[in-house]
């Protein structure tokens, strides 16, 4: 199929991407000039394991170009909007307006029997609101709204075998779920649930999912501060109810909170959103999740604080680990990235290092303390901050470290760490909500 891609960020770049290596003939769009040119040379503006080899596949078989012009989206039969849709700083409701003018600008664009496709994560209402507007301006278009599940570090995988497909469509059209079904044939093929709804439903299994798993990570963090006044083990107790498949293990890694450029802003549109439809009590809930969310960063600086003695003034902290996650270079609303700034504020000598989120660390900081080599930053260290749980820090060697740093000391923001090992080492260990 003939297949546009509107924003190449995060999610289009890869979704562009995707939609090649699947065989689809596609342009990917995008109002910021770098970001094509890079695309367009094979290199993606930003790390996501695997997604240079299908780029750099799919531009050259020329089942993939890159465009700023949208008038490039001309001939495409889908059309898929990924653009940004960022917490507005007052009101902390999802900002729709790159999505609106990514859809006014393609209006002029629409080939006959066109169907726009949303991807973007956009406060229940956004699509029946456009698709009214498409109606009037091109009734020979479709609008059907297709949220996206994409996990970064894990994005091209997910997004070329997704655990379900959720497609939101018009009351009476009965032809964009088969258009869906042909753009995502092999999925389909391959099994993958696929759930066809309206377009409320849609747009709320997005923010919903997401409220769910920053609920379940505020939840086992609140746990762990339960554990640390009582001395109890959050990590026995997420094993143990985790066994339990009705409560399941995963995201109950108690630590230094969620970040990222989706989960804190999906949550907050989500409250906002319900504020605006007057129920102010119904989503009060996530306030709290957000917010114990942020008491975590502040209880990492607090611990930081303790092990150095009180004060961290002219003391030396390596920060191992930048981005909200590994394998992403993704440092939006980073608790790594926040801890280490508040340190550096209260007058510790803050080295931050990152397999592959410094340069962005950088731009949003441009006077952070950073070492490009692990080696580097925990050289004469006071205290070591584990605040992204890559490979490379799971997999250090206690000795080896103990033997760069000043004081053995380490606080293990990510609770992977073993902490026998550690202190058999000779180390300070603290976790969280670990005795
Ligand atoms: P991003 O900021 O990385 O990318 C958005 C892109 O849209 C930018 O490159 C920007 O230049 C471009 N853009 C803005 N206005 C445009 C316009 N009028 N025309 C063309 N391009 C335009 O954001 P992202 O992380 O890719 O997120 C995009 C959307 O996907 C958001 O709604 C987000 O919530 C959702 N989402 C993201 C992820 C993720 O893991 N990043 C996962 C699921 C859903």
């Amino acid at each position: 199929m003939r297949i546009s891609v509107i924003g190449c960020g995060y999610l289009g770049a890869v979704h562009a991407s995707a939609m090649a290596e699947l065989g689809h003939d596609v342009v990917g769009i995008d109002v910021d000039e770098r970001k094509i040119a890079a695309l367009a040379a094979g290199r993606p503006a930003f790390y996501e394991p695997g997604l240079p080899e299908i780029l750099a596949s799919a531009t050259a078989s020329g089942r993939l170009r890159f465009s700023t012009d949208i008038a490039d989206a001309a001939g495409a039969e889908v059309h898929f909007l990924a653009v940004g849709t960022p917490q507005s700083a007052e009101t902390g409701a999802a900002d729709v307006s790159f999505v609106d003018a990514a859809f006014d600008a393609l209006l002029p664009h629409l080939a006959d029997g066109a169907l726009i496709v949303g991807k973007s994560t956009v406060p229940v209402g956004t699509a029946a609101r456009l698709a009214e507007r498409l109606a009037a301006a091109a009734p020979h278009a479709g609008l059907a709204w297709n949220p996206e599940f994409l996990r970064e570090g894990f994005a091209v995988k997910d997004t070329l075998s997704p655990d379900r497909l959720v497609y939101g469509v018009g009351e009476e059209d009965d032809r964009a779920a088969s258009v869906l079904d042909h753009v995502y044939r092999a999925a389909i093929e391959a099994g993958t649930p696929r759930i066809v709804t309206d377009y409320a439903t849609a747009e709320l299994v997005k923010v919903a999912a997401n409220a769910f798993l920053a609920t379940k990570i505020s939840f086992i963090n609140a746990m762990s501060e339960i554990a640390d006044a009582t001395g109890a083990d959050v990590t026995a107790l997420a094993d143990a109810i985790g066994h339990d498949a009705r409560i399941g293990r995963r995201f109950l890694n108690a630590g230094v909170g969620f970040g990222g450029g989706c989960l804190p802003k999906d949550i907050r549109g989500f409250i906002a959103r319900a504020e605006e439809l007057g129920l102010n009590d119904t989503l009060a809930f996530l306030g709290e999740v957000d917010e114990t969310n942020l008491r975590q960063r502040r209880r990492v600086v607090d611990l930081a604080l303790q092990a150095l003695g009180g004060a961290a003034t002219g003391k030396k902290v390596a920060v191992l680990g930048v981005t909200f996650k590994p394998d992403s270079d993704d440092v939006r609303d980073s608790p790594a990235l926040d801890i280490a700034i508040s340190l550096q504020e209260l007058g510790a000598e803050v080295v931050v290092t990152d397999p592959e989120g410094l340069d962005n660390a950088l731009a949003r900081r441009p006077d952070l303390g950073t070492a490009s080599t692990t080696r580097e930053a925990l050289f004469g260290a006071d205290l070591v901050i584990l605040a992204t749980e890559w490979n490379e820090y799971r997999a250090l060697d206690p000795e080896a470290a103990g033997r760069l740093v000043g004081e053995r000391r380490i606080i293990d923001g990510r609770n992977v760490l073993d902490p026998a090992v550690w202190r058999s080492a000779g180390w300070q260990y603290r976790g969280i909500g670990r005795p």
